[in-house]
């Protein structure tokens, strides 16, 4: 059996080899490592996969967060609300910008976003929402988006963990993560799912006038060269990762694929185990597809991550290490109880299912590259071990 790894970032490389060679080399041989013409060509090739009017390519996931809330004009004292349970980045910007950060719990299923929590944080001093579509799947966006409606809130999709993924409209309209809010984000990580071989980020929206006052933020805050309108910060991809991201972006609907169908695999091994929660895959609040089906695509596992009910979860951690099994607890510490944003507004009652959740969680070995074999061990083990 090949060695299992978390994220097998080096079997992927090696099936497109050429490709991302070729486009790497394109930029060594013309020398144009900023702003080359491979950065705007991935820029359009996302836009069209996304169907979204406007990608603003930037150097990572949590600059991306940034530039769009400064893009948003949000000032200090501004309430932002965000989930209690996902990556520091959220939250560590809201805090960089001065925002007031309102942390809120998640639904025990899906991990996003509590809908109720969500409700009663808004306060008159509430300025903007940001869902996180955690683990790779899509929030309820349209209950979301009718939330900030009412409340005049702007919507910041937190996507860096769900590229590639629908979402299904109560009308069967499909739209893609991140194009939903008024502006959306993602990371190109290597390991995300659609992920470059260094730092990479971009921002998504429809919005013309947020589209151009994002594009000189990441630039200094520079409509026309040497004038400085706005304070901005200097956040680029650079051309060798646009290079990467447009060899690798006609491949990523197969790579979802490959995720999903190792999911399902997952699902099917351990769905009589009463000790053992599946991830639940929910496409919006009005049709549950709970058995994740063959044309489910409202989750794009970035991680697959179970919940194990007996109380054993680090034993289990640590056994599945011990037998060669990389796996991880996403997250470990909520953030309500992080050293960087504790707050005494918070109450350890409002976290009932964050902190439930970090006692439970274990996420597996999650890539394109899973075979069989590895699939039947890794699973093989957990539920000799459950029980
Ligand atoms: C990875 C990630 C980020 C940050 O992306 P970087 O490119 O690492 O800066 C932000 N939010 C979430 C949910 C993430 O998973």
């Amino acid at each position: 059996m090949k060695k299992i790894q978390m994220v097998d970032l080096q079997g992927q490389y090696a099936k497109i080899k050429d490709t991302v060679n070729d486009s790497i080399a394109q930029v060594l041989n013309t020398s144009a490592y900023i702003n080359g013409p491979l950065v705007h060509e991935f820029q359009a090739d996302l836009e069209k996969y996304l169907a979204v009017k406007h990608v603003i390519p930037c150097a990572n996931g949590t600059d991306a967060l940034q530039i769009a809330m400064m893009g948003l004009g949000l000032e200090q004292g501004d309430e932002v609300i965000t989930v209690d349970f996902t990556f520091a980045a959220t939250v560590e910007v809201i805090a960089l910008l001065k925002l007031t950060p309102v942390l809120v719990d998640v639904d025990p299923k899906t991990f996003n976003i509590d809908l109720n929590a969500l409700k009663k944080a808004i306060t008159p001093k509430t300025k903007a929402i940001v869902p996180v579509h955690l683990f790779g799947q899509v929030a309820n966006m349209e209950a979301i988006m009718e939330i900030a409606k009412v409340h005049d809130l702007y919507v910041i999709e937190d996507n860096a963990q769900a590229i590639g993924a629908n979402y299904t409209f109560k009308d069967g309209r499909k739209q893609k993560a991140g194009t939903i809010g008024h502006v959306g984000t993602t990371s190109f990580f290597p390991s995300k799912n659609l992920g470059c071989y260094g730092d990479g980020g971009a921002i998504f929206t429809n919005d013309d006038t947020l589209a151009n006052t994002l594009r000189g933020i990441v630039n200094h805050g520079m409509y026309t060269r040497y004038y400085h309108d706005v304070v901005g910060v200097n956040s680029r991809l650079d051309s060798i990762q646009a290079g990467v991201l447009k060899a690798k972006l006609p491949k990523l609907d197969a790579y979802c694929d490959s995720r999903r169908d190792a999911a399902r695999f997952y699902n099917k091994a351990f769905e009589n185990n009463p000790k053992i929660v599946t991830p639940t895959t929910q496409s919006n609040n009005t049709s549950n597809c709970e058995q994740l089906c063959d044309s489910c695509d409202c989750h794009v596992f970035h991680q697959y991550t179970l919940q194990i009910k007996t109380g054993k979860r680090d034993a289990l951690h640590n056994h599945l290490l011990e037998n060669g099994i990389p796996n991880a607890i996403y997250y470990p510490v909520p953030l309500h109880a992080q050293k960087a944003y504790k707050d005494s507004r918070y109450k350890e009652d409002d976290f009932k299912i964050t902190n439930q959740l970090i006692e439970e969680v274990i996420s597996l070995p999650m890539h394109t590259e899973l075979d069989t074999e590895q699939l039947e061990f890794i699973t093989k083990t957990i539920l000799e071990f459950v029980g």
